[in-house]
């Protein structure tokens, strides 16, 4: 074959014209890249930045200045971190300022949000959810019907998968029965990285007076939302993944302004209005806004890294980071194709939708010998993750990931069943995979 026969998109001086074209190609050395490694697991833990780092300093040089003083004179204040945190993160999902707060964590915001939204009745006591949920959702869930008096196996109602990779809209919607109180779905789903239409399916439940909640850890960060504008009634994400707030970091929580006075399920003196917090009254009062859904104190080190993280963020601009996350995703599903990785002998299965609004940011590889497959890209130096049962997840985030990056991942998904690395070694999973 002759060098002009070659498919030119399928070389390396090609990903490099790509880099070369990327508008966010400054943000990558704002991070804490590994040399010679490849880091495609952001939608579980993201890399720290120089700003995050930056913003956690500036925070214990504030406690070992002001000890005590911190709460009221740390710049920024720490009494009220968690609602400049929540305003500062409110553009990303398009909600008003007072509607987004910092606090707590995934699941215990989730538990927060459907105690105090889901009001069982005789007639209406099912909760929708989905078969290919983040586990803990499914837990919380079920906890949340026996606290109620309810029986989890008939109030639960699990929408399946027609393909086992993603869930139809029209299933989630057929599945809205007026014995329906709540819905609680992802934006994105956390395994084949389907996005559903939020917009759609808030308005499906609305006309049929159901609540709905979304789990959001998969797009915030990376997605753009409309939550005010679509009339989502709460959602709640983690901030460690595309926001790169650091392992265990402060989660965050939306509440339709509309919801104002409503009481949470699981009140705690940090949602109290911050004026008079501090009188120590034994009558609770809830702050306006998504404030009132506090518990406890902001732990501020583990809230502290997101300041500078915001603040790169909203350098990047949200679109423009949807923009380039779709092109690097594109870009990586067509060389794994175009290099003829979609057939046998190598078999990779794209397990991601292919419209861009039915995408969220990482790429779902299906291979039957998955856990090797992903043991030997870390061998490489390039870190994916693995779900069971059969998916590698290759995040490439806007930040911080590069077209050669993703050039250099699927030479290795080439060489390794090349080599025959994936008939080799341990079968099995790692604990944290
Ligand atoms: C990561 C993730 C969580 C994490 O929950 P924690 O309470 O922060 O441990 C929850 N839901 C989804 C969909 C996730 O992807």
């Amino acid at each position: 074959m002759t060098e002009s026969a070659v498919d030119r998109r399928l070389s390396r001086e090609h990903a490099r014209e790509l880099d070369d074209r990327n508008p966010l190609a400054p943000f990558h050395d704002r991070f804490y890249r590994r040399p010679g490694v490849i880091y495609l697991d952001g939608n579980s833990l993201g890399l720290l930045s120089r700003d995050a780092e930056a913003s956690v300093r500036a925070a214990l040089d504030s406690w070992r200045e002001r000890g005590i003083d911190g709460w009221l004179h740390a710049d920024p204040p720490w009494f009220t971190l968690g609602e400049q945190l929540g305003a500062r993160l409110a553009p990303l999902v398009g909600a008003e300022p007072a509607s987004v707060v910092v606090t707590g964590t995934t699941t215990v915001n989730l538990h927060n949000l459907v105690a105090g939204f889901y009001e069982p009745t005789d007639g209406r006591r099912g909760i929708i959810a989905t078969a290919l949920d983040f586990p803990s959702d499914l837990y919380a869930l079920q906890s949340q019907i026996a606290l109620r008096g309810g029986d989890p196996d008939r109030d639960l109602r699990i929408v399946t998968s027609r393909d086992g990779r993603t869930v139809a809209e029209d299933d989630l919607i057929a599945a809205m029965t007026d014995d329906v109180a709540l819905a609680l779905l992802p934006s994105v789903l956390y395994r084949s990285g389907q996005l559903l239409d939020l917009a759609r399916l808030t308005a499906a439940a609305h006309e049929r007076g159901i609540v709905i909640g979304f789990d959001c850890a998969h797009s915030a960060g990376v997605i753009p939302h409309r939550f005010d504008a679509w009339g989502v009634d709460f959602a709640f994400w983690c901030t460690y993944k595309y926001l790169n707030a650091g392992p265990g970091a402060v989660g965050a929580l939306y509440v339709n302004p509309r919801h104002a006075g409503r009481r949470p399920g699981l009140a705690g003196w940090w949602g109290y209005q911050k004026e008079r917090q501090f009188d120590m009254r034994s009558d609770w009062e809830g702050a306006a806004g998504a404030g009132a859904w506090q518990i406890s104190t902001l732990p501020i080190l583990a809230a502290a890294p997101l300041l500078g993280s915001l603040d790169l963020m909203h350098e990047a601009g949200i679109d423009r980071l949807r923009a380039v996350s779709l092109d690097l995703t594109d870009y990586l599903i067509d060389q794994i194709e175009r290099a003829g990785l979609a057939a046998p002998p190598y078999s990779y299965r794209i397990g991601t939708p292919r419209p861009h609004d039915q995408r969220g940011g990482h790429v779902a590889v299906e291979h039957e010998a998955g856990p090797r497959i992903a043991r030997a890209l870390k061998t490489r130096g390039i870190i994916p993750d693995f779900r069971p049962p059969d998916v590698v997840r290759l995040a490439p985030v806007p930040l911080y990931t590069s077209y050669e990056d993703l050039w250099r991942t699927v030479q290795a998904l080439r060489a390794i069943i090349d080599a025959g690395e994936h008939t080799r070694g341990d079968a099995g999973r790692d604990v944290v995979a």
